[in-house]
């Protein structure tokens, strides 16, 4: 391999985005990804996924998602895409190559991996958030006798025929994995610990991606206040359905706690009817079921962690001061970190959709990149 400028851990879309970027700066770039084959966590969501955000506004640069797709594409789409465009510019992932840690070494960056360090003035991580599921526990939770998994190795009802589930979490997996249960004729109740948001997935027949991208630039407050009694409308009542609604809106929620809102896709229906329960927080596990906040008790054959990720790329990338908040998180992403020749692409929740986010990021950083690796006289 030629010496890179720039070293690109992950062919997830960030990964492939920023190789995309990158080149067409002309950043010669060498990427690493540690599964065989790009799009590698797309392929192991949940049969059923598909993206809540619009396909008009969920491609990569330089390649639009293929018109022939459905408004919002499967699971299997995203991975037909994802290959598409790695072929289409011709971007080759060095696989089955895991980074295990990134340092720096004078001017540059080196990636150690099993085959041996790499070095160049800049590294990407495009890392992604999947190796980091948050499983949270409760007193008695090391006695509680049956599954509990992750919603990231939930895959479809087929296991769960029969039994009574929780599905811990009222994010977008909680709120699909649920529906997808009740679809398929479970008994499945959702434990709701604080208030919600929920947002239609479509609004005035537009998809709500798009009417968060033309808001965009309003503050968020007066965004959530424009938008609050038109979404009442849309989405109805939630408090007669034990929901409780939080005090800040869709948009406020999203920027100042990083938390993006349910984008309902038929959970509330399915709540509604009664398909769905709605129980509040757990205070303790038994060894057959779960005592809530409210003191009731019911005994569940199966709990799905629908609790959301945790990544801590200290790991990763040791040794840098002031790169990290104090979760492990990096401070900025799609910008110069306080490390020279550092980025990070797609870590920080965007209200205006993740995957639009990482093709906005992964050109500013090709951008910048361009302008640090120029400094250096390469
Ligand atoms: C269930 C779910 C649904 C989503 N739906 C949408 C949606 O509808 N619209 C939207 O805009 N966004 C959505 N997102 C958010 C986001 O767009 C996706 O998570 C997207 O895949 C993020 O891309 P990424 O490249 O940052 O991370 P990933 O897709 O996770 O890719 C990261 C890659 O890095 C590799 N890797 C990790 N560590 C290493 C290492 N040390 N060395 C080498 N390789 C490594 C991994 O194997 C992986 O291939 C969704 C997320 C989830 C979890």
């Amino acid at each position: 391999m030629p010496k890179p400028d720039a070293i690109i851990v992950g062919a997830g879309p960030a990964g492939l985005a920023s190789a995309m970027a990158m080149r067409a700066a002309g950043i010669e770039v060498a990427v690493f990804e540690k599964a065989d084959s790009v799009g590698s966590v797309w392929r192991r969501h949940y049969d059923r996924l598909h993206l809540h955000t619009d396909r008009k506004h969920s491609g990569l640069p330089g390649m639009a998602m293929p018109p022939t797709y459905p408004v919002y594409p499967s699971r299997l789409q995203v991975v037909e895409y994802l290959e598409s465009y790695a072929a289409r510019f011709d971007v080759r992932p060095v696989f089955n190559t895991a980074v295990s840690s990134i340092r720096r070494n004078g001017s540059q960056w080196c990636a150690h991996t099993a085959q041996g360090p790499i070095r160049a003035p800049v590294a990407v991580v495009a890392t992604g958030i999947a190796d980091a599921p948050y499983r949270p526990s409760w007193p008695g939770s090391e006695a509680y006798r049956n599954p509990v998994i992750h919603s990231s190795e939930y895959r479809n009802p087929v296991p769960f025929a029969g039994k009574r589930v929780l599905v811990v979490g009222f994010g977008n997996s909680g709120g699909e994995i649920a529906l997808d249960l009740a679809n398929a004729g479970v008994d499945v109740a959702l434990a709701v610990r604080g208030p919600v948001q929920i947002l239609p997935r479509d609004l005035l027949g537009f998809p709500i991606l798009a009417w968060a991208i033309l808001y965009r630039p309003l503050p968020a407050r007066l965004v959530d206040f424009i938008n609050a009694p038109i979404l009442r409308l849309a989405v109805g009542s939630i408090e007669k359905l034990g929901l409780r609604r939080a005090a800040k809106g869709p948009r406020q929620m999203a920027d100042e706690d990083g938390r993006v809102p349910l984008i309902d896709i038929g959970t509330l229906d399915k709540i509604r009817d009664g398909s769905i329960k709605i129980r509040g927080g757990i205070d303790r596990l038994t060894p057959e079921g779960v005592v809530f906040a409210d003191a009731t008790k019911e005994e569940f054959g199966a709990i799905i962690l629908a609790t959301g990720f945790r990544p801590d790329l200290r790991r990763l990338v040791p040794d840098v001061d002031g790169v990290f908040d104090s979760h492990g998180m990096p401070q900025v992403t799609g910008r110069a970190s306080s490390a020279p020749g550092l980025y990070f692409c797609g870590q920080i929740t965007s209200p205006t959709g993740q995957l639009r986010e990482i093709g906005l990021e992964a050109r500013r950083i090709a951008e910048i990149s361009k302008g640090y690796i120029a400094t250096l006289g390469h």
